[in-house]
This record gives C-alpha cells, sequence and structure tokens, in this order.
C-alpha cells in the first residue's frame, strides 16, 4: 500500500495527514497505470511540542490510534512516533511521497514545487519574511527528508494562491525600490482558499465562475476576493498579521501605533512583536481568551466586545473584498469558526443585506451546506476546509510529473 504524508509544522504544533494513494504510481513498477485517486488513513496532531508535547491519532473513521507515552519534545520526534504507529497498523504502508505546507513562498512560487537543496536555500531567505513560521517548515523538511531519505517531497505555498493579484493589490504606497526588495502584499492561508475554489468548482460551478468571497475563520483569520477561480484581494498582506482580529493577533493596525510604542514607549522589536502575535485580538481585547467557544459561553462585557469587534472588522472588509471584484455572488465561511459558530456567521450577515446576503436561520443552525434563503441574490455557503488534500493533490501530481522520466529510464 502506497501512502502519502501532508504535514504541517507549526511553531510548537505539527498536524499529520496519511492518505492512502489508490491505484498504481511512478515507484510501482509495471504496468504504470494512471493515479486515480487518494483516501485518507489517518490524521495525527502534535501539540506543544516540547515538556508537556503531546501526540494524537485518530483513524478516518474516526477512532482514536494508540501512540507511545511520553512527551513530544520535538517535531522529529513527534513524526517518528506518527510513522512507528503508521507501520504497526498498516505494516504494508510505503511511504513513496510527502508533502509540506509551507508559510512562504515569496513573490515567485505561484504553485507547488519539488524540494531540493537549492529551494531550500530559497525558503531560508525568505526567512525574515515570516520569522516565526518559516524556520518551523523548514524544520519539519529536515525531519522528514531524515525520515525517509530518497523519497520526494514537495513544499505548498500558502502565499501562491495570491500571486494572481493586480498590482495594486500587490503592493504598499512606499518608495518603489521597497517593492523590488520584497515589500509586499504576499497574502496567506492559500492552502484553504485553493481547497474552497476546488470545492466550488465541483460543486456550484456556477459560483465558481463567478464572484466568491471566502471567510477563513480559525485562530488565524483572514478573507479573500475569487474571481473565477482566481485570488485578487485579501486581507493578509506582508505578514499574518493584517486584516481581520485573530485569536491573539491584531489584525488590521495603524503602523503609527508601532512607531508610538517603539518611540514614545521605549518597547523593543521583540516586545512588539509578541504584543502584535501573541497578546493582542481576541485575546487582547476580552482579557480573558483566543478561543471563540470561550468567549461565546462568557457573560463578562469585555467578551462581548471582542466579539463585536471581530463581527464588524469581518462586516468592514466583506465590503471591501466585494468591491475589489465589482459585487459579490457567494459568500463562503470556513475554518474552527467559519464551520462551527452559527451565532458570528448569522452575526455577519444581518448587516449585509445590502449586498444581496439573507440568512435562513433554520440553515444556518444546522449547518447546512447553503445557508442563504432561496430568494436570496447572493449564496452564502458553509464548506469545511481540508488542507491537507490540496497537500496530497500537489505530491500526487509530483508523482505523476516524475512519471515518464522513470518510465524512459526503465528502457
Ligand atoms: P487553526 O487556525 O489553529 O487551525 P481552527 O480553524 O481550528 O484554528 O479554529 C480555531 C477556532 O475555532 C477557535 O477560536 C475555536 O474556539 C473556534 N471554534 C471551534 N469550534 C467552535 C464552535 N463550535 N463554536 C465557536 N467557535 C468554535
Amino acid at each position: 500500500m502506497r501512502v502519502i504524508l501532508a504535514l504541517n509544522a507549526g511553531s510548537s504544533t505539527l498536524k499529520l495527514a496519511v492518505y492512502c494513494v489508490t491505484g498504481d504510481t511512478v515507484s510501482g513498477g509495471e504496468p504504470a497505470e494512471t493515479v486515480t485517486g487518494y483516501t485518507l488513513l489517518a490524521t495525527g496532531l502534535a501539540d506543544r511540542i516540547g515538556p508537556q508535547g503531546s501526540l494524537s491519532l485518530t483513524s478516518a473513521e474516526g477512532q482514536a490510534l494508540p501512540v507511545a507515552p511520553g512527551p513530544v519534545t520535538s517535531h522529529a520526534e513527534a513524526m517518528a512516533r506518527g510513522i512507528a504507529a503508521l507501520r504497526r497498523d498498516w505494516p504494508e504502508a510505503e511511504v513513496v511521497a510527502i508533502g509540506h505546507r509551507v508559510v512562504h513562498g515569496g513573490a515567485d512560487h505561484s504553485a507547488p514545487a519539488e524540494i531540493t537543496e537549492s529551494l531550500i536555500a530559497d525558503l531560508e531567505r525568505l526567512t525574515p519574511l515570516a520569522p516565526l513560521h518559516q524556520p518551523q517548515n523548514i524544520a519539519g523538511i529536515r525531519a522528514a527528508q531524515a525520515a525517509f531519505p530518497g523519497v520526494p517531497q514537495v513544499a505548498v505555498f500558502d502565499t501562491a494562491f495570491h500571486r494572481s493579484h493586480p498590482w495594486v493589490n500587490d503592493t504598499f504606497a512606499l518608495p518603489r525600490d521597497l517593492y523590488a526588495r520584497g515589500v509586499r502584499r504576499y497574502g496567506f492561508h492559500g492552502l484553504s482558499y485553493e481547497y474552497i475554489t476546488g470545492a466550488l468548482a465541483r460543486m456550484a460551478p456556477h459560483l465558481h465562475a463567478g464572484r466568491v468571497v471566502v471567510a477563513h475563520l480559525g485562530s488565524g483569520a483572514s478573507m479573500c476576493a475569487i474571481q473565477d477561480g482566481r485570488s485578487v484581494a485579501s486581507t493578509m498582506g506582508f505578514s499574518a498579521l493584517d486584516g481581520l482580529p485573530m485569536g491573539t493577533r491584531c489584525g488590521q493596525l495603524d503602523p503609527g501605533v508601532v512607531l508610538y510604542l517603539m518611540q514614545s514607549e521605549g518597547m523593543s522589536a521583540e516586545a512588539v512583536a509578541a504584543l502584535l502575535y501573541q497578546q493582542s485580538g481576541l485575546l487582547g481585547l476580552s482579557g480573558l481568551s483566543n478561543d471563540m467557544r470561550v468567549l461565546e459561553a462568557s457573560a463578562r462585557p469585555e467578551a462581548a466586545q471582542a466579539i463585536d469587534y471581530f463581527v464588524f472588522r469581518i462586516q468592514r472588509e466583506l465590503g471591501g473584498m466585494a468591491a475589489a471584484m465589482g459585487g459579490i455572488d457567494a459568500l463562503v465561511f470556513c475554518g474552527g469558526i467559519g464551520e462551527n459558530s452559527r451565532m458570528i456567521r448569522a452575526r455577519v450577515c444581518e448587516r449585509a443585506g445590502w449586498m444581496g446576503i439573507e440568512i435562513d436561520h433554520a440553515r444556518n443552525a444546522r449547518n447546512d451546506l447553503v445557508i442563504s434563503s432561496d430568494l436570496a441574490r447572493t449564496t452564502v455557503m458553509v464548506i469545511p476546509t481540508v488542507e491537507a488534500e490540496v497537500i496530497v493533490r500537489a505530491a500526487l501530481a509530483l508523482l505523476e510529473a516524475r512519471r515518464p522520466q522513470a518510465r524512459s529510464t526503465r528502457h
């Protein structure tokens, strides 16, 4: 059985998805048949990697799979334990390709890329643009290379989907040489947007061909304007700080605030970074939690205000994203909050009647796929996003791309 690993390494987490390839692949000997697809075998989550680190594995049917006990102290260890469990439960499994989510592909990568030493060097050069995430992604690649020498690997970039932005959405109004030096609006959450775009193409081709705003609302949150399947604007820009407020990140902020904090309050760059990335957003505003479930359940006025701010900024950006496309045909919610919080969805839509949005409350309460009313001009949908599927498809494409080469070397 041939399997593909889809890996998503964060600062203290490692998300793992194991897919079984259905059909033959390049390493499968002869005859070389067409790869027909993939099915999920298991998912894994290593959380709080370090002295308190834990690992959980779940089968595609939702059953917890046993893993070796003890703290998970590194990404490499998380991977080794996950693989050991995989080999125990599926002894015939052979890892034939590995895909990695990589936060930053810079200005040039508009598609997944095979991992080579020269690509890794490129990605290392991009580290200053994503100092909190890129090193973890590269560490994940290195750990996978060590565990599976010779197995082809592919990087799938969160920025790639947005490379179709017109220039006005790719630049800041700064002196031009800064654009050349890489100070651009890259946009992020591209794997999620690509998944949703593909799902729309299958489920509602007329909407896919139209003007769609996707709201990815999770711990990180952003929105994207997608016209005819291509990203034209996004709320995230140079870093994953911009746009919507998030669990602990501030979202859109007057850059004068940063200057003030550093020049008048004497804060260091590190302290400002910690403030903006880890102490702001829902957590900072509520003083209670970065978790929307906790805020929704709280009676504290600060929790309600944090939710008010979150909703208001989504409504504002919704108008901006629609304006970037000259209108809107569909709004899609995804991410942990977008997929689960009927209250947030209802409140976002409450004041969007002017753009043809009208929610059907019974459908919203049921988490239906379509939650707008039949007569509404704009369709509102809830589509669970599966970023790992975008990774596994890229890995399959890599195997396919290698196939003719393998054939010719066999003859
Ligand atoms: P990540 O960006 O870490 O993948 P998720 O997409 O899992 O994050 O989203 C996490 C967020 O989703 C948290 O704020 C969590 O509270 C929220 N969430 C999950 N389930 C619900 C729910 N039933 N109601 C409201 N919020 C929820």
